[in-house]
């Protein structure tokens, strides 16, 4: 702790706004901490807002409070956090515990009271100050992997009052970090058509040469006018081989600071910027996070600390100049990337580019397009700046252009399905065709009157109508009909659907509703006679699933248990 202390005073990115408290917040968990995912890593359409920890590929461990305090909100979804926990101290932060896999027995009855009452396994619920207090070092949880999670880990956040999220290592946590940052490419960009690097106008690819130490030369490149660069860069921490996020970025050109960024604290409604600050085509087709080291138009991050000239170089004819780049880790582990640059004047004439048959975007303006029985509305500043797209209808696919532009808002999509019999627009959906195989993923999709359906999509792509005729698909996977399961802790069911997927699910016993947790990951619903509402010893079971656009089918038997 006191190692940690110091090194965090020596580092150079001073955290001279916010003095965090160091030791007033223990670990949530009683083995060493070691990160799976670091807080602000880069994740699609987010940073990450917390810190992953490994739970040695187990469920079930302890969950400590990281101090005293009361339990001001848990939620229990299917996707994102899964069973969560927030506690409130008296400080003033708030800690969050997430993908558990159950609640210590208080507040696990507190939870469940709550599930039978609204009949869900997903709630939300507030207790009030006085209702769930917590001391000290109690066991709150035991971690899990509900939620969309990919494996058995802690999600652990540390907020701060505005609800703004703080990486928790500034408050003490201690993680072995003695690897350095690597970097696994780089880029430059021009900034318009005057500017040119090795002779190209756009988005270069530089050629990375690791030195024997651990930094990083960069082929000398030629260049002119306003440039910048992007680079693509990991960290990681001792005794673990993921791939996590570094924590700062800073760059210098000639000696002067031009760009500084830092991953210590965000607010939720500017995560989705990440698509701003990533380079977004070469993520959505090459699964390259490239980090741009300079800040277009649009962009609001918080993350930047120090810019010059939005961290583009300007590069004069017959010069000699050098850009470098810093990249920290947490521990202050450095890393750096020498880009020499030959100013050489070069003027080319403007490519032409074919924009005959596309549709151009003002961004700050709403746009609406029309084709066929398709309307489809791009807010104003959906787009971060004007663009050239393709938009085409053919038999109820739209082309929306392909996901390479980021988009700061959901498009909506509108299909007029008057030439549908009334019997068939029950059973459509809106769907998104994902991948090469062109799946037909189900968008939240909403009728309107006059035989019109809608969808919202944050991204642009394909879409197309599709119809689901079929209910899904219920089997037991533990027991069968008419059987004694009087030493049975859980009944288990598989549950799937195809097309437009599970919606929902309500099952019974003599008519009575029981709580049924659902995890997505492995298609099951789980029933726990622990909950101590089956009492009689012959009983009727009843479960009915429902998919997207309303196909259920019904799941019946009868078990007996003394
Ligand atoms: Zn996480």
């Amino acid at each position: 702790m006191k190692f940690l202390y110091v090194s965090l005073f020596l580092s150079t990115f001073a955290f001279s706004q916010v003095e965090y408290p160091t030791d007033y917040f223990r670990s949530p968990l009683d083995i060493p901490i070691i990160p799976s995912g670091t807080f602000a890593e880069l994740r699609t359409n987010h940073f990450h807002a917390g810190l992953d920890i490994k739970t040695q590929q187990r469920e079930g461990l302890n969950i400590y409070t990281i101090a005293e305090g009361y339990v001001s909100r848990i939620k229990v979804s299917h996707y994102g956090y899964g069973k969560v926990i927030y506690i409130t101290h008296p400080n003033g932060y708030t800690s969050v515990y997430g993908h558990l896999s159950s609640y210590a027995p208080t507040i696990e009855a507190y939870v469940k009271a709550k599930q039978y009452q609204q009949e869900s396994y997903e709630v939300e619920m507030f207790p009030a100050v006085d209702e769930l207090k917590v001391n000290a070092d109690e066991i709150i949880a035991y971690s899990g992997n509900t939620g969309s999670s990919g494996g058995p880990h802690l999600h652990f956040e540390i907020r701060d009052q505005q609800e703004r999220t703080i990486n928790p290592l500034l408050f003490g946590l201690d993680v072995q970090d003695r690897k350095p940052p690597f970097v696994s490419g780089i880029y430059a960009y021009t900034k318009d058509e005057n500017s040119f690097v090795n002779g190209k106008n756009g988005r270069v690819e530089l050629r990375l040469i690791r030195n024997k130490n651990k930094d990083y030369n960069v082929e000398s490149i030629d260049a002119y006018g306003t440039i910048g660069f992007g680079v693509i860069s990991y960290d990681q921490q001792d005794l673990a081989v993921n791939q996590n996020g570094i924590n700062g970025l800073q760059t210098f050109f000639n000696g002067h600071k031009k760009f500084e960024m830092d991953f210590n604290r965000f607010s939720f409604s500017e995560t989705r910027h990440i698509n701003r600050f990533l380079d977004y085509e070469l993520y959505k087709t090459r699964r390259s996070r490239i980090q741009k080291l300079f800040v277009e138009k649009g962009n609001v991050l918080s993350l930047y600390k120090d810019l010059d000239n939005d961290g583009y170089v300007k590069v004069a004819d017959s010069t000699a100049s050098v850009y470098k780049i810093r990249i920290t880790d947490f521990h202050g582990n450095e890393t750096w990337v020498t880009v020499p640059i030959n100013g050489k004047k070069m003027s080319k004439p403007p490519l032409s580019v074919d924009n005959t048959n596309k549709t151009y975007i003002f961004a700050e303006q709403p746009t609406n397009l029309n084709e066929k029985n398709v309307n489809v509305f791009i807010p104003a500043n959906s787009f971060y700046e004007d663009a050239f797209i393709d938009f085409k209808v053919s038999n109820d696919t739209v082309y929306l252009h392909k996901d390479i532009i980021p988009l700061q808002k959901n498009v909506t999509i509108q299909y007029d399905v008057s030439n549908y019999k009334d019997s068939d627009i029950d059973k459509l959906y809106i769907a998104e065709l994902i991948g090469n195989k062109q799946y037909p993923s189900y968008l939240n999709t909403k009728r309107l009157e006059n035989k019109i359906l809608t969808a919202s999509s944050n991204a642009l792509g394909t879409y197309a109508l599709v119809m689901d005729t079929q209910g899904p698909k219920i089997s037991a996977l533990n027991f069968q009909d008419k059987k004694w399961l009087s030493n049975y802790r859980y009944l288990k069911f598989k549950i799937t659907d195809d097309l437009s997927g599970i919606s929902n699910y309500r099952a019974t016993i003599n008519g009575k509703w029981v709580l049924m947790e659902y995890e997505y990951k492995t298609n099951t619903l789980t029933f726990d006679f622990n909950d101590n509402v089956v009492n009689d010893t012959k009983n009727e079971l009843k479960l009915v699933v429902t998919d997207n656009v309303g196909n259920s089918s019904t799941f019946e038997a009868t078990f007996f248990r003394k």
